[in-house]
């Protein structure tokens, strides 16, 4: 195992969002096994929240689906394992309130709770099944004006009179 992910392991153990993981698990009736990386699989969660087919909690990927579908699944995996490389930077738990204003300001600026939320950019939009969503367009708005007046600023003269 790389020296990282050794690390990431000891550091959500240590600041408990693995053993919060493995408890959350065993309550949605999921199988805990041993994955790659110092990581914990754990197939078949029953539970209905949260809905997403797969969630991070420490160095546990639970998952609905059978343990052998999701390692299968390796985009999705990867997505998940880099939440756990966040949990460890966030120490532990507290990443899941900055993970929750994250989604509500992704859900301000494009009503969906993934497309600009830092921690799901970052684990890979497209790998976790989102999508990027456009800006609401009252702020698409302002953005097209703030562009158009950076634009009419940086101008040269000429370059106006060659555009219009
Ligand atoms: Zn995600």
């Amino acid at each position: 195992m790389q020296a990282r992910y050794r690390a990431r392991a000891v550091v959500n153990l240590v600041n408990g969002s693995t053993v919060a993981g493995v408890l959350v698990a065993g309550a949605g009736r999921a199988r805990v096994r041993t994955g790659p990386d110092g990581l914990l699989v754990a197939g078949g969660y029953r539970l209905p929240v949260p809905p997403a087919p797969a969630f991070c909690l420490g160095n546990v990927l639970v998952t609905r689906w059978p343990d052998e579908e999701f390692r299968g699944n390796g985009r999705l995996f990867a997505h998940e394992a880099r939440h756990a490389s966040q949990y460890a930077w966030c120490g532990g738990l507290a990443m899941l309130p900055l993970y929750g204003v994250a989604a509500l300001v992704s859900w301000g600026l494009t009503g969906d709770f993934g497309s600009r939320n830092v921690f799901e950019r970052q684990a890979g939009l497209a790998d976790g099944g989102y999508s990027a969503k456009p800006l609401r367009p009252a702020l698409r708005r302002g953005q097209v004006r703030d562009r158009a007046a950076r634009a009419a600023l940086t101008m040269e003269p000429g370059s106006r009179s060659l555009s219009s």
